[in-house]
């Protein structure tokens, strides 16, 4: 039985929740940039240090063993989290940015000059820098698909984008502006008919939809810890067994590798191949009870909640004078962009902070979209499972204390 959603029992696991700011109760709207994390989080990561702790692998003490089967039992939870095949297909990193750099890197030996890689408008940095050094150091070419008037994907134009050059299509599962929703089975479709191999950035898409990445029969997919009400410092990319074959380790060090000599090395396996180093321990464990702790719930009574909470707060600012929300697509996720003629997003953001209430304004590491929408920044109002109708409602009262204060 799904725990149903309760929001007093689930806000009195979040500590951070009954705090004020200014004055004011903690309106935290800020969840698409990093969630807060419940005491099962927080107390697993505590106790883990406080009663087995040690490195993990090699050892052969009882607390290296212990700390190492946590450390492997959180791979196997964010496995089952997207229905990966095998857990040696989960490579922990230290985040979603450090995913892709993975992948990015370990692909960079086989480009050749003119070789394609397809990203969105609609990208976060992470999903565009590391290929931007591809096209500086290695001769790849970036090819851009647009969203249209809503925030959708193109998939016309996505499709036209692609060729027999095409190396990698990298597309966010759901953007963290618009909260557009990519049609992921789709576009793999798309790209493995061109020979192509395909990344989903799911940082934003893993805390809100159901990921089966068997389903959408992806090559890559890169999931990050603070996002999932997780600790900061953790992340993991899943990748298809033959894809991991090919993939060159990104760092080289200590468990990565099988035997090193003078003039040789062989390496250990996927997923250890691209672990090097003493990896986040105590931040995979917590990220593992993040999992265990969302999947208390029926992921669609989750997505129905953050809908209901995300429609309110669209049907009350749609009714402001001079406010655009920048992001309609169907289907989309629960994060409201928007811009309000002659009040800059800064200083919104400052004055809504003065009733406690904490959105994000800025290019939201997303400077090429800024550019579409022809915006230099958005105001960003990002809600969680946690999230309630009164929130809501003090939001739109401080936004509109604020409009009436800047203009
Ligand atoms: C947050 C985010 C990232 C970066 O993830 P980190 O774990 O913070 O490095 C990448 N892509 C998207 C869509 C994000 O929202």
């Amino acid at each position: 039985m799904a725990r149903p959603i309760d929001l007093e029992s689930i806000r009195a696991e979040f500590p951070i929740l009954s705090r004020e700011v200014n004055g004011k109760p903690l309106v935290y709207l800020d969840n698409a940039a990093s969630a807060q994390k419940p005491n099962a989080v927080l107390d697993v990561m505590s106790d883990q240090a406080r009663t087995a702790y040690a490195n993990v692998h090699r050892g052969i003490h009882t607390l290296a063993n212990e700390t190492t089967e946590a450390y492997e039992a959180a791979r196997e939870k964010v496995r089952a989290f997207i229905n990966a095949p095998s857990v040696n297909e989960i490579i922990f990193t230290k985040g979603g940015t450090e995913a892709i750099n993975l992948v990015a890197n370990g692909i960079a030996g086989d480009i050749q000059p003119g070789d394609e890689i397809v990203l969105s408008i609609m990208e976060h940095h992470s999903n565009i820098v590391p290929w931007h050094f591809l096209r500086e150091r290695y001769g790849a070419v970036l090819k851009w698909v647009n969203v249209d008037d809503t925030g959708a994907l193109d998939m016309a134009a996505f499709e036209a984008a692609l060729s027999e050059k095409t190396k990698m299509v990298a597309i966010t599962h759901m953007s963290n502006v618009l909260g557009t929703v990519t049609d992921a089975a789709e576009i793999t479709r798309i790209a493995h008919a061109a020979g192509a191999e395909v990344l989903f950035d799911g940082c934003q898409s893993g805390v809100h939809l159901d990921i089966d990445v068997q389903a959408l029969d992806c090559d890559y997919y890169v999931l990050t810890g603070h996002k999932i009400y997780g600790p900061t410092g953790i992340g993991a990319v899943y990748g298809k067994a033959e894809a991991l074959a090919r993939l060159r380790p990104f760092q080289g060090g200590g468990e990565m590798i099988e035997i090193v000599e003078r003039e040789r090395l062989t390496y250990n396996e996927a997923p250890h191949k691209f672990e090097a180093g003493t990896p986040p321990i105590l931040q995979a464990i917590g990220f593992g009870a993040a999992i265990d702790w969302l999947n208390q719930f029926d992921n669609s009574d989750v997505l129905a909640h953050e809908h209901a909470i995300y429609q309110k707060a669209y049907d009350a600012v749609r009714g402001i004078n001079g406010l655009r929300v920048h992001g309609t697509a169907e289907g989309k996720g629960a994060v409201l962009s928007f811009s309000i003629d002659g009040a800059h997003p800064h200083d919104l953001a400052q004055i809504l902070d003065r009733y406690g209430v904490a959105i994000r304004a800025g290019h939201h590491c997303a400077q090429p979209l800024m550019d579409h929408l022809g915006v230099s920044a958005t105001a960003r109002a990002s809600f969680a499972l946690y999230n309630t109708e009164s929130e809501v409602d003090a939001f739109i009262e401080a936004l509109h204390k604020a409009r009436g204060m800047l203009i």
